[in-house]
């Protein structure tokens, strides 16, 4: 079979394959990779995934997208090794459930994403005969969930900077206990100065021999493994009947997560509807109403602040699979098909003391322990489902996309108790910390990048 080929969706870049799109990221014109054609499953197919295991999915959907481009045993050993966490899914009442996404090395979904990405650069690097480094500034997880999904791998060397002393003793901890290929820097400064200086790094020629690479949110790497996991909550949670279907509840910012269901629903998981759970950052509810889109700026703070996003990054991507074009700044030229956005997708702003009251109904009422980011995604629902009448037997799954033990202020306020840690996060305290510290100058951090890295 022909390999699919990845388009940009600023449209004035070459055509590419998976794997140069994987080590490039972002297209030249700046737009987002697309793959051309979305690939498909019989409801065949999709009935047999209820005997396979979680990587065992997660092979049968990432295959798709990479025809001829990587070897059936590779993959496989690939993803095994990537998914070798639960994935527990939790009821709430009736047929409504939550899919916990919290299992993994950092306690965040993100975990699902980084690590395929992670094993499949190192993959066509190492098959290239080539090496990379990946240079990445934190103000906490994000360099945390890098660090745990790229280590031990042998061709990617990872560099992340943090601002001394302003992320917490356990996010610092989950990064410099790591060693091995991973480098952690705690710079004397802000976590603009970290930006600054991973950026003046990408822009001096005199470090283009060490390959620098960002693997930020937008690589089409994070966006595949994120397929899978729709796949899998179905098929665990189906009746079995021919005309089963299911609704989704995503809480999103910058839209990688919803868009990995949204292609599910392309390759026909039968999603009857997608709801889009957003915080306070409403730029998105009121674009699918109106077709007007305005940015927020700057983003307002909530309580889900890995939500907290006034422009979506993959926006563009959802705005390229209903045949519109918008730009990386947000500028539509050509309008997505709304009515047929409007169908699939419906999407509701939920406020922090929404967000707050969730979190202690769900408790009280069913059971649940939800983190801010899985409460917008269950008040989404619950919302949802009141304002349509849904069937008490309608499947629903809500997604948690953090494990509550990472905000037990928060739980500790409303709940009045604090979370256990998951294993992933236990243990840390006696660890061996590996640590650098840098001054907050240029001259220094290049220095130490052409020291340790020759
Ligand atoms: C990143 C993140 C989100 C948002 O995911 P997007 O793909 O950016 O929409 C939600 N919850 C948590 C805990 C996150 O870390």
């Amino acid at each position: 079979m022909e390999s699919i080929k990845y388009y940009s969706t600023n449209l004035h870049a070459n055509e590419v394959t998976f794997s140069e799109a994987l080590l490039k990221g972002i297209a030249p014109d700046k737009g987002l990779y697309m793959p051309k054609e979305i690939p498909a499953f019989s409801k065949e197919e999709i009935k047999s995934f209820s005997q396979k295991e979680y990587y065992e999915i997660a092979f049968e959907v990432i295959r798709k997208f990479l025809v001829g481009q990587i070897d059936d045993k590779e993959l496989f050993a690939l993803v095994k090794d990537a998914y070798n966490f639960p994935v527990p899914l939790e009821k709430g009442f009736e047929n409504k459930y939550v899919m916990r996404l919290d299992q993994g090395p950092t306690a965040s979904f993100k975990d699902f994403a980084a690590r395929m990405m992670g094993r499949l650069m190192n993959y066509y690097l190492k098959k290239e005969n080539r090496k990379l480094l990946i240079l990445t500034a934190t103000s906490g997880d994000t360099g945390s969930a890098i660090a745990n999904a790229f280590y031990g791998l042998d061709n990617i060397q990872v560099a992340v900077l943090f601002p001394d002393g302003e992320v917490t003793d356990r996010q610092r901890k989950q990064m410099t206990t790591l060693g091995e290929n991973i480098k952690i820097i705690s710079l004397k400064g802000k976590f603009d100065d970290c930006q600054a200086l991973v950026k003046e790094s990408f822009a001096d020629s005199d470090l283009d021999y060490l390959n620098l690479s960002s693997a930020n949110s937008i690589n089409i790497g994070r966006l595949v493994p994120q397929i899978v996991y729709y796949f899998y909550s179905f098929s665990r949670l189906r009746k079995g009947e021919e005309n089963d279907d299911v609704v989704f509840s995503v809480p999103s910012g910058n839209f990688g997560d919803m868009m990995g269901g949204i292609f599910a629903k392309h390759m026909g998981l039968p999603i009857k509807k997608f709801i889009i759970s957003v915080n306070e950052n409403d730029e998105f509810p009121t674009f699918l109403k109106t077709g007007k889109y305005n940015k927020i700026e700057p983003s307002k703070n909530c309580l889900s602040s890995a939500m907290n996003v006034g422009h979506p990054s993959n926006l563009a991507r959802l705005v390229a699979l209903y045949d519109g074009v918008m730009d990386e700044k947000g500028g539509i030229s050509q309008i997505p098909d709304m009515v047929k956005m409007r169908d699939d997708i419906y999407s509701i702003s939920v406020s922090d003391k929404e967000t707050k009251e969730m979190i202690k109904e769900a408790h009280n009422k069913h059971n649940l322990l939800l983190e801010p980011h899985g409460s917008v995604g269950w008040k989404g629902l619950t919302e949802y489902c009141k304002k349509f009448n849904v069937d008490k037997d309608q499947l629903c799954i809500s997604l948690e996309t953090a494990h509550p033990a990472k905000f037990p202020e928060e739980i500790i306020e409303i709940l009045k108790f604090e979370p256990e840690l998951p294993p992933s996060l236990e243990g840390l305290e006696n660890k061996e910390e590996y640590c650098d510290n840098l001054e907050n100058k240029y001259s220094d951090f290049k220095a130490y990048l052409i020291n340790n890295y020759k």
